[in-house]
């Protein structure tokens, strides 16, 4: 197996496969289920099943599992075999309705409140835009979940309305504008991924790292990321052996991995794969983070996907790449050579701005979770403000449209290298400033707030929503109109001057920037409890249960879900950090303490003459720290003790958010600086240094 052109997609029941086994007749229908989302005989899935069965026991498989993106957030699989009695004897089998439906017991996953614990039963539905794959032995089949009463419960089903709705209403756009021959609009995605890779056994000592993700105490290294020296550097072998790994086993399953570097962090990382159509770049990245992580356990390795594992370097995050894309082979979003005279790219820029503005707060919310409550307003990610850059041409597009002036275009520079040896090439017009979380790069839009673990399903199925929501509009206003060229003008230069407050080019990390959003109006939540409050705002409603993507009730289900997982997250958190406190860092330092004391006691005895400052210095020192130490331990189990007044969970999460984390992170400071100033034989957990330095 040399040739990645040859083992690519192997572990995949991809097309090629499908053409392959199935006859004709039903590799057409299958086909055009996979293309126009036509519905899917029973008599077809019958054989289809057959066929993925055939091809999955030839791959070594016994078991198969509907693979299923509840709201957990992590991807669940039930595994069933294929064994079927005959007599003292088994013969495998696998059906049509085993392929189609599955039925896992619901009552375990989140629901909100949606459902009662006797109607547990969820249903999951084979997802056929997804291919099946096979990992250690089992047949994965992508499929959608939802309750016994036909709610939804997971992201996928989400995710694939809105696609369809966005399709609907772009094609009605498209014929309106004369590209009577586009059938279908498909939304791309190509999330890049950051993550972390440390020694395993580092890990292992470390219960933080262990229970919450993140190193809930940890004093800086002497050396961060301040030199720059990791970010694009020379990768080293160990971590080098690990890409390769995973570069391997990521193409044997037809994801297509791409580009891969060293991050900004030490032993931060970055993986981005060639884009593709959004529902199969979710079931992609999903499975390009299990990847990630099991790959590294073949490498004593350990993948951090949080958001913060390290506090004082830079988080991880995902860049969710987007556009929009005919089935004639056309991206909308190109401005094309002259975006002044493409009034069809104008009108869906217009969408996005209009869409973007309008749901500014949707799309805060969609990318708010504890773990990127850590990164989002620092200097690293962008603000919890949601804006738009454009770049300088699009920006004077929009400018010359607003105020009815004439475009200058700023022709693309030619970059000269000033070395006669070396090519001269012409500059990238669009975006390099990294500090927007909605920037437009060349034809697409990259979404930049997202933590390193999210699922990207909500984002997607949030932006193509709120997009779709405003073809529609314009739609309802220009089908009618008798001259469709000049009301179309009119609707973008409309569009553009209501909206224009969303476009901003300046530096997004500056806290001038702060000041002038609120100016303008923009929200800024801070955290996922002042987000998640308007989750359900009636326009955010409205908009959902109005494109048929999700119910109110399921909203409300949504809302909660969130809340709860929040506090729930914050509390393991805090409990892990009173047990270190307790059982590890207060007994190391009172016993490193005791040494010195004794260590004082010795050397008096011996001669009252020898110095002991250095001892007395830091049992002072330390003393104290400790007694603070102590009684922040105390202060944070008090709080929460109190966690019980609070009946609903908006509250609570914010009580954790305003209180608890508060203490918690004041207690983490004593503990902190106590590491300072203890003895590294004493200290019980690794350092910095050596988690960050070590691979
Ligand atoms: P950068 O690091 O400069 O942000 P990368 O080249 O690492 O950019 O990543 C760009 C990502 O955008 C890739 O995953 C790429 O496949 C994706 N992309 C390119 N074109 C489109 C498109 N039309 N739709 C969605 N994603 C796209
Ligand atoms: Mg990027």
């Amino acid at each position: 197996m040399k040739n990645v052109t040859d083992y690519f997609g192997m572990n995949v029941f991809n097309d090629a496969k499908m053409q392959e086994r199935l006859p004709k007749p039903i590799y057409k229908a299958l086909r055009k289920t996979i293309e126009n989302g036509d519905a899917l005989d029973i008599t077809i899935a019958n054989v289809v099943a057959h066929a993925m069965k055939d091809w999955a026991i030839e791959m070594g498989c016994t078991h198969y599992t509907h693979w299923f993106q509840p709201m957990t957030g992590v991807t669940a699989e039930k595994h069933d075999s294929f064994i079927s009695p005959k007599g003292d004897k088994v013969i495998m089998e696998f059906s049509g309705k085993e392929l189609i439906k599955g039925e896992p017991d619901a009552s375990s996953f989140p629901s909100g409140g949606i459902r009662a614990t006797f109607e547990a039963r969820g249903y999951t539905t084979w997802d056929p835009t997804s291919p099946a794959f096979v990992r250690d032995k089992t047949l994965y089949i992508p499929t959608a979940f939802c309750s016994y009463t036909g709610e939804v419960l997971d992201k996928k089903t989400p995710l694939l309305r809105s696609m369809e709705r966005l399709s609907t209403e772009a094609v009605k756009v498209l014929h309106l504008l004369g590209k009577t021959d586009v059938k279908r609009v498909t939304t791309t995605v190509g999330p890049e991924q950051e993550y972390f890779l440390i020694d395993k056994e580092m890990y292992d000592k470390r219960p933080d790292l262990i229970y919450t993700g993140r190193t809930l105490f940890g004093a800086m290294a002497p050396k961060g990321q301040e030199l720059d020296d990791h970010y694009f550097g020379s990768i080293k072998s160990r971590v080098s052996a690990y890409m390769h790994d995973l570069d391997e086993e990521l193409w044997k399953l037809g994801v297509f991995a791409k580009t891969k570097h060293n991050e900004v962090a030490p032993s931060q990382h970055e993986l981005a794969p060639v884009f593709t159509t959004s529902n199969i770049a979710t079931d992609h990245n999903e499975l390009c983070m299990e990847v990630m992580k099991k790959t590294a356990e073949k490498h004593g390795l350990v993948c951090l996907l949080h958001e913060k594992p390290f506090a004082g370097v830079n988080g991880s995050g995902k860049h969710n790449n987007w556009s929009i894309s005919t089935d004639t082979g056309e991206n909308l979003l190109n401005p094309t050579k002259h975006p002044e005279d493409n009034l069809q790219f104008q009108l869906f820029l217009s969408a996005v701005v209009k869409a973007v503005d309008e749901y500014q707060d949707l799309l805060r919310i969609t990318v708010a979770s504890a773990g990127n409550d850590h990164r989002l307003g620092a200097n690293e990610a962008p603000p919890a403000i949601i804006s738009m850059y454009l770049g300088d041409d699009l920006g004077a597009l929009v400018e010359s449209i607003i105020e009815g002036k004439d475009y200058k275009s700023h022709k693309a520079a030619r970059m000269e290298t000033g070395v006669e040896a070396l090519p001269d090439f012409k500059k990238d017009n669009s975006d390099r400033n990294r500090t927007s979380p909605f920037a437009f790069t060349g034809n697409k839009f990259e979404f930049r707030a997202l933590g390193s673990s999210l699922n990207i399903a909500c984002p997607n199925y949030m932006l193509n929503t709120m997009v779709a929501e405003q073809l529609k509009q314009f739609y309802d206003e220009l089908k009618d109109a008798s001259d469709v060229e000049s009301a179309v003008k009119g609707l973008i230069k409309k569009a553009l001057t209501e909206h224009n407050r969303i476009i901003f080019n300046g530096d997004n990390y500056s806290e001038e920037w702060v000041q002038e959003a609120e100016k303008r109006g923009l929200c800024n939540y801070k955290s996922l409890p002042d987000a998640m409050e308007h989750y359900i705002d009636k326009k955010n409603v409205d908009l959902f249960a109005s494109n048929g993507i999700v119910t109110e009730e399921e909203m409300h289900a949504r809302y909660e879900i969130e809340l709860e997982q929040y506090s729930k997250l914050l509390n393991i958190e805090a409990l892990s950090m009173l047990d270190m406190a307790k059982k590890d860092i207060a007994p190391a330092v009172i016993s490193f303490v005791k040494e010195l004391s004794e260590g004082v006691a010795v050397k008096k005895k011996i001669s009252y003459k020898l110095s002991t400052y250095a001892e007395e210095k830091t049992l002072e020192s330390l003393s104290k720290k400790l007694e603070n130490f102590s009684k922040k331990t105390n202060e944070l189990e008090e709080a929460l003790a109190e966690t019980d007044k609070y009946t609903d969970n908006l509250s609570l999460a914010k009580y954790y958010r305003n209180t608890v984390f508060s203490i918690m992170g004041e207690l983490r400071e004593i503990g902190d600086s106590m590491e300072k100033e203890t003895s590294s034989e004493y200290w019980p957990y690794p350092s910095y240094g050596k988690i960050l330095f070590g691979v």
